[in-house]
């Protein structure tokens, strides 16, 4: 007998899609990582948290935030979180999946609307899935879209609170949301505004405080600042409120039931949040995206304006094909397939940090036009 021969028939019908994914140790040039501003591996960071063990910031938390497990590194850096992002408050999560789980599951409640952009997060729909509000999806980055979805809504007699939940940054198109218009109607819908920050925090906004902070400080903004990307640690701090942080901790279960993260990474983001405002680093970033919009154009790649630079095949097989091809010339670039973009948009992902330099780039994009 097989217990499995259900699993073993799926991952038949993936491969035989060309959708099976196997996990690879890193190689290469690095153009796949979130690490914009090089900072995992930075000699400053790597500092802080020696400094922080030696004064004895354990690496285990050992708990429950609320049990024994809420340590003063985790207070220490909401603190300045909510200090750095303009917010009444901010809380640590263990990652982002988390923080967005645990944000549209449990804030949202019945009767309730949250309309969400066409391309946001899985995470952003785990939420959704695990609560209780009904959710409708908006064509991407289309205001006009959110304002017809509540229209019908409230049509339909939906009376509950309306909630927007977008990114700043589309982490796979590499695109901004109108955040100023979807902010216009938040106001006007007495709605809650929920801007994912994950691929802008670090990267974009003054010192690197996201594409929301011309937002900050409103009563009715949620940000989430992934820690594990432009940061370079891991991670997320959701700033907002003091009632969202105070409803999270009694309500939010995946905050309750689950071991606080790391005192020692806590500190580390302390750390990474006191490193991206020194100038420098964004703006080399950013001189490298301008030097790499240059150099990909003739290979067809189309400019974003962001390090998230996708170049869309289309077939699945093709831009998996194309991807392996690179990684042979030791270039690190990965193919990124539905689900996780929508079908017939499978597209290498060229993500754009310091951990490659402008020589790199143009060595790419010389692969690039080769096998076009
Ligand atoms: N939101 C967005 C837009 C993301 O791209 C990601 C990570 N890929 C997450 C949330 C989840 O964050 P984490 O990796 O910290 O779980």
């Amino acid at each position: 007998m097989d217990c499995f021969e259900a699993q073993r028939r799926d991952l038949a019908d993936l491969a035989a899609r060309s959708r099976a994914r196997r996990l690879a140790v890193r190689t290469g040039r690095d153009f796949a990582s979130n690490d914009y501003l090089a900072l995992a591996g930075d000699p400053a960071l790597a500092a802080a948290v020696r400094a922080a063990i030696d004064a004895g910031v354990p690496i285990g938390s050992g708990g429950s935030r609320l049990l024994r497990g809420n340590h003063a590194a985790h207070e220490r850096l909401e603190a300045a979180a909510a200090r750095f992002f303009g917010a009444e408050s901010a809380l640590y999560f263990s990652t982002g999946y988390a923080a967005n789980a645990a944000l549209l599951s449990t804030l949202p409640q019945r009767g309730d609307l949250i309309v969400h952009d066409a391309l946001v997060h899985a995470s952003a729909h785990e939420g959704i899935r695990l609560g209780r509000a009904e959710a409708r999806a908006a064509a991407h980055n289309d205001p006009d879209a959110f304002e017809d979805v509540i229209a019908a809504w409230r049509a339909a007699s939906g009376t509950g609170r309306v909630w927007i939940a977008v990114e700043s940054l589309y982490s796979m198109d590499g695109d901004r949301a109108p955040l100023d218009a979807l902010a216009a109607i938040a106001d006007r819908h007495d709605a809650v505004l929920i801007v994912d920050e994950a691929h802008a925090t670090g990267v974009f906004g003054p010192e690197g405080r996201g594409l929301a902070a011309g937002l900050a400080g409103r009563e009715n903004l949620i940000t989430l600042h992934t820690c594990g990307k432009a940061l370079g640690c891991e991670g997320a701090l959701l700033c907002g409120p003091a009632v969202v942080r105070d409803f999270l901790v009694n309500r939010g279960r995946a905050f309750i039931f689950s071991t606080a993260p790391s005192p020692l990474m806590a500190a580390a983001v302390e750390a990474a949040l006191g490193l991206i405002t020194a100038p420098g680093r964004r703006e080399r970033l950013h001189a490298l995206i301008a030097q790499a919009e240059a150099l990909l154009a003739p290979a067809g790649v189309q400019a974003t304006g962001s390090q998230i630079v996708p170049l869309v095949l289309g077939e699945d097989a093709r831009t998996m094909a194309v991807a392996a091809a690179l990684q042979d010339r030791g270039f690190d670039v990965r193919g990124i397939r539905p689900p996780t973009v929508p079908v017939g948009t499978s597209r290498l992902r060229i993500s754009l940090t310091l951990n490659v330099t402008e020589g790199d780039v143009a060595a790419l994009a010389d692969a690039l036009g080769s096998l076009a």
